[in-house]
């Protein structure tokens, strides 16, 4: 790499300097390498003329030598030693002895007249000394060997020859490598360019998508390179056209899901870094006070851990997490929302992101809820329905018994009333005739006599007319209770002294039994007298023999509020014919009467114990008979004393 660091920048120079470098380096290699072969054959072909030089002069020196003609002989090598090259030659005889010597001397020949003894070889001999020259000598045989040529031969200028070639070659040859870089330099100017072009062209083909440059067809990499670019650029302008659709089919998508949904997206970690209008709309939160929060931001502990740890574990795996979260609004209101978690995966298969899309469904909720509630309700009461059907049916038949009841008592009252108004009235209207019509013949006892039983019957027409004239004034709220402290005492004692002559009259003792007792009640004396009244009355009707006894006593009772209270409690315990134990709870209801031939005997209303009633709990008393047929009856009453006070403590 340094060495291209080294290089011009530009390709084409580049090219031009390697080739310049290359051949540089190569050309003195073949340079020398020819040199070496040149010099090699050079010198062979040198060895082998001056060798043939040498034989000749052998051969042409053979008669010479035999007759000795030494004269000859040396015109013989001057002769021969314009051979150029040539630095001496001699002509021994076969002992070495010199016999013809010449030497070329600055292309001087002359004859040498030293007398030199000269070792030759056993056999013909040619070498090359160290100081560059051929050495010859060639034996001359005529039948048997009579002498010998010696040639000294100077390679010198052969090198000379040789070596001003090759710089001449060298010279010619760096010539050509120039012309080659000035050739290889105008040859790759136009590719270059088209490069250059191309460069340019690609690196531009990003913002001129769909553009085309011109193909080159100078080479087949040219074109291959212009035509791959063209193609690249409309690839690239058709991956952009498809981008852009893709990228605007995601905005149109993205704005449809921001319209309609909640979406947040939330880092590896849960952060969330992006939230859509609607997302702050619904938990009321501004977009910085929610990115870089987490969820828990919005938590509303509706649910457990466990249920958030579930989520996580599940699209941590890169599963799609669906279900109802319920979440708290910045006003601290709970929202429940419909939520889809997909997860995105990287490469390595972790999620490196959370889409979190969403919808509003707390109205829906609450509907559920309250269907379900009512989904409940109607399950209930399609479970009780057979008992609330039973529940009505046995209502509906006490209502019913009730009805027939009242029917009964509407009945009853019909002929009580027509058979206690009719029975007085004839009976008054009868005597009254018979003593308008016998008066004067009538003895007074008999007078006297009518005219009592015209009394009573009076009397129990009035009665009747005053029981019902009370009911009417109770129902009605304008009976007039004169309420003030009484001793109850006292007024149950007055009670006593006014029926005890009936009782006596009809031999029935009237007993009178008052506890010790604190017995103040606030009361109307004169209706709990009429209460006492119709009780006595009721004993002495009933009872024929033996004794009734009116007791007093102070009892404590426990109130609806669970209050231990001190209260009066009187009865009137009789021998009578008693009642029984199914008419003990009709007898306080109107114009019930027992049916018995005892009643009949004795006429009544049916209404004197339903007034009782009505007085004692206007008193917020209670009244109730005891009775052991056919021994007597007990009819008992409680009243509250006055500023009774709670026991229980
Ligand atoms: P009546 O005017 O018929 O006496 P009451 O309401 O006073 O009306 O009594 C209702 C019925 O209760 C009576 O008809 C009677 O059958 C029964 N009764 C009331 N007191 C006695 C009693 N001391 N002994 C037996 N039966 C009684």
């Amino acid at each position: 790499m340094t060495f291209y660091r080294l290089l011009p920048r530009k390709l084409d120079i580049q090219v031009a300097v390697i080739c310049g470098i290359l051949m540089t380096i190569m050309l003195p290699i073949y340079v020398m390498n020819e040199v070496k072969h040149e010099i090699k054959y050079v010198i062979d072909t040198k060895q082998q003329e001056t060798r043939v030089v040498a034989k000749n002069i052998a051969q042409t020196s053979i008669e010479y030598l035999l007759v000795r003609d030494y004269t000859s002989l040396e015109s013989l090598l001057q002769h021969a030693a314009s051979y150029p090259g040539i630095l001496d030659l001699q002509i021994t005889d076969k002992a070495g002895r010199v016999v013809s010597d010449v030497v070329v001397d600055g292309g001087v020949i002359s004859s040498r007249f030293e007398v030199l003894n000269l070792t030759p070889p056993k056999n013909m001999f040619i070498n090359i000394n160290d100081d560059n020259e051929i050495v010859v000598w060639e034996p001359v045989s005529s039948g048997s060997l009579i002498g010998w040529v010696r040639l000294n031969y100077s390679l010198e200028s052969t090198y000379k020859h040789v070596y001003q070639r090759m710089f001449e070659f060298l010279v010619n040859a760096g010539i050509m490598v120039f012309m080659i870089i000035i050739l290889l330099l105008l040859f790759l100017r136009k590719p270059m360019q088209l490069l250059g072009m191309a460069a340019e062209f690609a690196s531009n083909v990003s913002d001129k998508t769909g553009g085309t440059m011109p193909v080159a067809y100078q080479s087949v990499e040219l074109e291959k390179i212009t035509t791959a670019l063209n193609q690249a650029s409309a690839s690239l302008y058709e991956k952009e056209r498809t981008i852009n659709k893709v990228v605007k089919d995601l905005e149109t998508q993205k704005h449809a899901l921001d319209e309609h949904s909640i979406v947040s997206i939330t880092d590896e970690n849960g952060y969330i870094f992006y939230a859509n209008d609607k997302f702050l709309d619904v938990t009321g939160y501004q977009g910085n006070e929610v990115i870089g929060k987490k969820h828990e931001l919005v938590k509303s502990g509706v649910h457990s851990d466990a249920f958030f740890k579930d989520i996580w574990k599940s699209v941590k795996q890169g599963e799609i997490w669906k279900g109802d979260i319920c979440n708290l609004n910045k006003s601290g209101q709970l929202i429940w929302l419909n939520t889809t978690i997909i997860p995105f995966m990287n490469q390595t298969g972790h999620p490196y992101q959370y889409v979190e899309i969403s919808t509003d469904v707390t109205e829906k909720k609450h509907a559920e809820t309250e269907l379900e509630q009512k989904n409940k309700i109607l399950k209930e009461l399609t479970e009780h329905l057979e008992d609330i059907v039973q529940q009505r049916t046995v209502e509906l038949e006490k209502a019913n018994e009730e009805l027939l009841y009242l029917n009964k008592v509407k009945s009853e009252f019909v002929s009580v009333v027509s058979h206690e108004l009719r029975t007085p009235l004839t009976s008054i209207k009868s005597f009254t005739e018979i003593l308008e019509d016998d008066v004067d013949d009538m003895c007074s006892e008999d007078r006297q006599r009518y005219l009592k039983i015209i009394n009573d019957e009076t009397d129990r027409l009035g009665r009747l007319i005053n029981d019902v004239l009370d009911l009417q004034k109770i129902d009605s709220g304008m009976m007039q209770w004169k309420d003030e402290v009484s001793d109850l005492k006292e007024v149950i004692e007055s009670s006593f002294n006014l029926f005890k002559p009936a009782f006596d009259s009809k031999g029935v003792q009237l007993n009178l039994n008052i506890k010790e007792g604190g017995f103040n009640v606030c009361v109307d004396n004169d209706r709990i007298k009429q209460v006492l009244s119709n009780l006595l009355s009721n004993a002495l009707k009933f009872t024929h023999e033996g004794d009734v006894s009116l007791g007093l006593n102070e009892i404590e009772i426990k109130t609806d509020d669970g209050l231990l209270v001190k209260a009066c409690e009187v009865e009137v315990d009789d021998n009578g014919i008693g009642i029984p134990e199914e008419e003990r709870g009709r007898i306080f209801k109107r114009f019930h009467q027992v049916d018995s031939s005892e009643t009949r005997k004795h006429g009544g209303s049916g209404l004197g114990l339903n007034i009782c009633k009505e007085i004692i709990e206007h008193y917020n008393g209670q009244i109730w008979v005891e009775s052991r047929v056919p021994k007597g009856s007990c009819f008992k009453f409680i009243l509250p004393e006055m500023n009774s006070v709670d026991l229980t403590s």
